[in-house]
């Protein structure tokens, strides 16, 4: 998978995803979109992909 055809939001999700996948505190407590991970490194990288989110869906 090309990351060339994705958004900065998309990365930014892929990443948080990436993170959680590898990481045994964001394996107990998954990451959810509703819900802030309790993960620090998690918790960044969702802040990370929720400002990219928010600036992409408000115009
Ligand atoms: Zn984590």
């Amino acid at each position: 998978m090309s990351t060339e055809t994705l958004t900065p939001v998309q990365e930014a999700f892929i990443a948080l995803v990436d993170h959680c996948t590898g990481c045994p505190d964001c394996k107990a407590t998954p990451a959810l979109p509703d819900k802030t991970p309790e993960c620090p490194k998690a918790e960044s990288l969702y802040r990370a992909w929720f400002i990219l989110w928010r600036k992409e869906t408000r115009r």
